[in-house]
Parts: C-alpha cells; sequence; structure tokens
C-alpha cells in the first residue's frame, strides 16, 4: 500500500479548447498541471488518451503514485458504464473512455459529467460546503447545471439532467444553435453575450469581459448585460420553484463581473418570485477549476480514499494561466 505522501490521483478535465489534467496529492493540493489544445491531434480520443499517459509518466516522475484517474466531459456521459455518449464540442460519439483509459494505464477510472463534477467541488470545498440541495450554473461557451439532491448530482434518466442552457426565457425569441429559439444560454451565457453584443452593432472583438467593463458608458453592452442578468433571473426562478436548493451558485466569466452581474440577477430571481424567498446567490469558489477539482474528487472516491469536506480547498488549486 503506498503510503499517504507518495499518493495522488489524476484529474482530466476534456473541453471543447482544452484538455486540462493535474496531479492531485493526498492533501488536495496540485502538485503538477498539464494543458494542451483539443485540436492537438485530429483524433479528439488519442489526444486524451496520451494527456492521461503523460500525467501518469508526470506523477511517477514526481515521485507520487497514482491511485485512481478522474476523466470529466461535455455532453451526454454515462457515468456507470463509463462512455461519453455524445458531445459535440469535444467531438465524441460513444466512446468507452473507462475502458480505454483504464486498459492504457492500469488504473480504477471514474468518468463524470464537467458541470456534475464540478458540483462535486463546491459541495465539498467551495462555495456549496455542506449543502445537500444547491445548483451550480457555470457560465461558459454554454450553459450546464448541476442540480445537487440529496447530496449526489443528478444525471437524470439519459444523463442530460442539467441542460438548463436550453430552457426557454423568451419563447419565440432569438435562434439558438440547438434549433430552438429563445434558449437562457442564447442571452446569458458568455459566448451568447458576446454574439448578441456584435451583432446589435457593438464594438467588434469584445468578449464578455470586455463587455461587463463597458457596461457604464456603451449602450449595447448595456443593453445586452440588462437582457442577460433578466435571462438567468427569470430561469433560476423557475429552477427555484422546481428544486428548491439551499443555495445558487454561479461560475464563469460573468461571475467574475461581481455586483455589476449578480445585483442584477438577485432583483430579478426575486421579482419573479411571489410567495417565497429567494435562495442566496453566490460565486462559484473555484471558478474554470471546479470541474478539474471534482474529477480529483470523484478519482478518490473511485479507489475507495475518503473525500473529507475541505478536500482540495480552493487554495491549494493553482488559478488558470
Ligand atoms: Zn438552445
Amino acid at each position: 500500500m503506498t503510503q499517504p505522501e507518495g499518493r495522488c490521483v489524476l484529474a482530466v478535465d476534456v473541453g471543447g479548447t482544452t484538455i486540462k489534467g493535474a496531479v492531485v496529492g493526498d492533501d488536495g493540493r496540485f502538485r503538477h498541471s498539464l494543458t494542451v489544445p483539443s485540436r492537438a491531434d485530429d483524433d479528439p480520443v488519442k489526444a486524451v488518451r496520451s494527456l492521461c499517459l503523460q500525467l501518469r509518466d508526470d506523477a511517477l516522475a514526481l515521485g507520487a503514485t497514482p491511485a485512481a484517474i478522474g476523466v470529466v466531459t461535455p455532453g451526454l456521459v454515462d457515468e456507470v458504464y463509463g462512455v461519453v455518449r455524445y458531445a459535440a464540442n469535444i467531438r465524441f460519439r460513444d466512446v468507452p473512455l473507462r475502458a480505454l483509459i483504464g486498459d492504457d494505464l492500469g488504473l480504477p477510472v471514474a468518468v463524470g459529467h464537467d458541470a456534475r463534477a464540478a458540483g462535486v467541488a463546491e459541495a465539498v470545498a467551495g462555495a456549496a460546503s455542506g449543502l445537500d440541495n444547491f445548483l451550480l450554473l457555470p457560465l461558459g461557451t454554454g450553459i450546464a447545471a448541476a442540480v445537487v439532491v440529496h447530496g449526489a448530482p443528478v444525471p437524470g434518466a439519459t444523463g442530460s439532467a442539467g441542460e438548463v442552457g436550453h430552457m426557454p426565457v423568451y419563447p419565440g425569441g432569438e435562434p439558438c444553435s440547438c434549433g430552438q429559439r429563445g434558449c437562457l444560454e442564447v442571452y446569458a451565457s458568455a459566448g451568447g453575450l458576446a454574439r448578441r453584443y456584435a451583432r446589435l452593432g457593438g464594438t467588434p472583438g469584445l468578449d464578455s469581459r470586455g463587455i461587463a467593463d463597458a457596461v457604464a458608458t456603451d449602450r449595447v453592452a448595456r443593453a445586452v448585460w440588462d437582457d442577460a442578468t433578466q435571462a438567468l433571473g427569470t430561469a433560476l426562478a423557475t429552477l427555484t420553484l422546481t428544486l428548491d436548493p439551499a443555495r445558487i451558485v454561479l461560475g464563469g466569466g460573468l461571475a467574475d463581473a461581481g455586483a455589476l452581474f449578480f445585483d442584477p440577477v438577485r432583483d430579478a430571481l426575486r421579482a419573479a418570485l411571489a410567495w417565497r424567498t429567494p435562495p442566496p446567490v453566490l460565486r462559484s469558489a473555484f471558478g474554470a477549476q471546479a470541474a478539474q477539482v471534482g474529477a480529483a474528487a470523484m478519482a478518490r472516491r473511485e479507489a475507495g480514499l475518503p473525500v473529507p469536506d475541505g478536500w482540495g480547498a480552493p487554495e491549494l488549486v493553482p488559478p488558470v494561466a
């Protein structure tokens, strides 16, 4: 049995732009990180497998023995069988990730959904510490929620619970990439905000951060910002009425805007609820690293290792470069 000081887990977050890997020590500290572009290989599955092998070798070179690996992806993920059924952003379809990586590395493999894994991280040591019922919405390119009920992220009947980005908030509204109209993520994802801003005549090339900075002085920025926070407040009201979460945690670039973002979202949520008080709406503690910390926690559970409250706290995780 490996002693705790020499033991680690490997954590991999497969995204549309980058694949991020980390060697995470027994204390939850990131000992080593590795990032490669998702398009580094024509074969996206091969790119993930190569990174996992590299990560294992890096861990061994550090004198750390991996006990398991956790790999999380977007899309429809069957966590029981360890298969990514469909993920358009990373070009995966029916990929038996657990079997492939298990054969490559000879380690136990946990396969999970990135947003649900982020929910695990927030529950263990983040903005939802100690809570059994909460929602986490990372507002990135799209919007998928971790719906945590009785302490577990809910996968749903087909592994597609939490796809709240396609919740209609403005029926008959602007078209979405999914084929519907008026979806939440058209208005309130970082990607959607930037697209709307450009389309409505804003300064070319501005991303969601730039739009946040321009809200006070730029009429178009103000308008798309107001639409985004109103759309999100409306969606959160529906989710609150359905699930009665103890807390709602928001992550992603828009949440970095602080009160400029949270105040109108909280106002819109309160205004949409007639008879009940809204749950507190807080910012994610881990930001862009949440899914990776969650993948590490899932790997530990897969290896039969404990994940105590506070494990992998944000101060142990290096900021995104
Ligand atoms: Zn949609």
